[in-house]
Order: structure tokens, then sequence, then C-alpha cells
């Protein structure tokens, strides 16, 4: 089944726009570039020139590492312009709807706002360790008028990975309507390998992966939106021309040439480790009412007097995120797991 049959009519009929031939052999006289760098201008290709309009190096570098295939690959600005990309390329205005398990990630809802999708929350259940309420989410995904179902795995901001057997029962409640989307962008700091090795069995699932988490690269803004080759294909016809800098591109195929893999893994195995360290400290601490378990690079603690906890570690010079108004997380913080002498500092604020 073409699980771009259910996208908007008028963007599946959309042409994209045309930019310059891009045709490294020739010397580039048809894009109106000044013709040197600026001085100190470090980058490979230079800033001067427009960079590749489809970044296919950079696409053949994330399926490498994704061990995908090039076509399933869309890289973007973040998975953040996935996310925007989606709702919009399949969600009409005023009519589809997406759904999505608060609390998750705020970019779901604000992109479904921006493209005025309606949306259908689904509150994970904070008793059952925030764990979806199964029934509910189904009949939710199988709604008529539902095009996205936004999963996030491992959970930001709770921290939990979704068992393999909810996904698959949403990707089945959703056939022939609905994208699945499982964003991952915590995904390597779970040990979990993932969904992206099971987008064959599922041609209406969506993975989305970051670069902006496990591999240090926030700054550069590169995401990857791995999907069957229509999804992507027609995902490239409205990203706009150049989205992804140049600077970023290398910066990108820098962090995941070979010889880099064993700096990642052994920081992602860090933070692994000063995760279940500041867990058991945390867990000490007589202001901490609980530490939720988690598979990412976070911890959401619940605090006796959250406010308290938040202008003590302040005064350590560290900042955590608060939840005003979200509910069930009034006397949460989540906490990004830091170096060695950071996470020293949270439990010297608590103190
Ligand atoms: C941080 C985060 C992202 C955004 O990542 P970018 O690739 O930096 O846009 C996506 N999803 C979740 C759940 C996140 O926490």
């Amino acid at each position: 089944m073409d699980p771009t049959a259910w996208a908007r009519e008028d963007i599946r009929s959309l042409r994209a726009y045309e930019h310059a031939a891009w045709d490294p052999r020739y010397e580039r006289l048809h894009a109106n570039e000044l013709p040197w760098r600026m001085p100190g201008d470090r980058s490979v290709a230079g800033l001067n020139r427009y960079p590749e309009p489809h970044p296919h190096a950079l696409e053949a570098q994330l399926a490498r590492q994704y061990a995908v295939d090039a076509n399933q690959v869309l890289a973007g600005r973040g998975s953040d312009e996935a996310i925007d990309l989606l709702v919009r390329a399949w969600c009409t205005a005023g009519r589809d709807q997406v759904v999505l398990c608060p609390p998750t990630f705020g970019m779901y809802a604000v992109a479904a706002r921006i493209q005025g999708a309606g949306i259908v929350p689904v509150a994970l259940r904070r008793e059952q360790d925030y764990a979806p309420d199964l029934p509910a989410l189904l009949r939710a995904t199988a709604l008529e008028r539902t095009r996205l179902v936004f999963l996030c795995s491992p959970n930001n901001p709770t921290g939990q990975l979704l068992a393999d057997a909810v996904i698959e029962r949403v990707l089945e409640a959703a056939r022939g309507h609905a994208l699945v989307v499982v964003d991952e962008a915590y995904i390597e700091f779970s040990g979990s390998p993932g969904w992206s090795a099971r987008l064959s069995q599922w041609p209406h699932l969506v993975v989305l992966r970051t670069l902006s988490k496990a591999f240090g690269l926030a700054g550069a803004r590169v995401g990857a939106l791995i999907a069957d080759p229509r999804i992507v294909a027609l995902l490239r016809t409205i990203i706009p021309p150049y989205a992804i800098a140049q600077p970023s591109q290398e910066a990108a195929l820098d962090a995941l040439r070979p010889a880099q893999k064993s700096v990642s893994a052994a920081r992602i195995a860090a933070i692994v480790d000063a995760r279940e360290k500041l867990t058991a400290a945390l867990t000490a601490s007589p202001a901490v009412e609980r530490v939720w378990p988690s598979s990412a690079n976070f911890l959401l603690v619940d605090f006796h007097e959250p406010e308290r906890a938040a202008t003590a570690l302040r005064e350590q010079g560290l900042i955590v995120r608060a939840f005003p108004g979200a509910p069930g997380l009034e006397r949460s913080l989540r906490i990004t797991v830091g170096s060695a002498e950071q996470n020293q500092r949270i439990i010297e604020g608590l103190r």
C-alpha cells in the first residue's frame, strides 16, 4: 500500500522549486554567487557557494549510520523540521488530526497548531510508570481523520522506552489512513536497536533520528527522517532547497566518519553510566520523592519542594527544566545527565 495515498492531494500534485543545477564538474556562473571566499572561511566547499541542494553525501552517510538505503533518508534541520514537514504534507487544515501522548515532546503539538491540524491527546498514565493507555491510543489511531500518530521512544520528558508490542498494535490500527512516527531522538542511550530495521515490514512507519543528542551536534541542526522511499520523495518536494547549511553538512559528515565511531560509543557509555550513578545518588537524597527510570540522557525527578530544588540548583549555576502547568508534572524537574563534575554539583546543591 502506498503510504502517500492519504497525504494532502495538493501536496501530492505539487511541483518542487527548481533550484540551480548541481554539477561540480563546472565552474559556477549560474547561481549569482561571489567567486571569492571570505577571509577565515575554513569550510571544505567554501561558504561563498550554495550548499548541495539535495545533500547526497550526507544522506548516504546517514543511511550507513542507520543501516538503511539512501532513498529511505531525508536529512533535515534537526528532527524538528521532519515533524513540521510531516504535519504539513499529511494534514489538511481544519480537517485532519494528529494523535500524541502527553506529557511528551512539545513540537508535535506546535507543528499541528501551525498547520491547523486537530490534536487528539491520549495521556500517558503516571500511575503505570507513564505507559500509554493502549485501548485509548488504538481508538484515537483508528479515527478516520487521524493522519499521524506521534510516539516518542524513549519519551521526552518521562524517559521510558515504548514496548515493541505497543508500537506494533498502533501500526496495525493506523494501516490505510495514518503514518506512525516513532521519534527516537534518545534511542542511542537506551540499548534498543530502534525501529529502522523494520521499515520494510511497515510502509506507513516513519522513524526520526537526530545528531543533536548522542552525537553532540545540537548546534549543527541535523536530523534524519527514515521511511518508505515514497514518503521521503514526497517530503523532498516541500523541504526548502539548500535546507542543510554547508557548515552543518561538513560537521555531520565529520561526526559520522567511521574513525569517530569509538568516540561516540564511549561518550554514550559514559552518559549511561553517569545516569545510573546519578539515579542512585538522587534516590538517596531526602529532597527527592522519586526518580523515574530513564532510557535517555536525562532524568525526570519528582521533588517534595520542586521550586526550592530548582533554586538550589540555580545557586550551583545549573539550570534544569520545570513544567509549570503540565498536568502530573507539577512536582517534576527534568535534569540532563552532565559531566561527572556537573552531576556532583547537582547532588551538592540538593544537600
Ligand atoms: C531534542 C528532541 C528532538 C529534536 O531534535 P532536533 O533534531 O535537534 O530537532 C526531537 N524529538 C525529541 C523527543 C527531542 O527531545
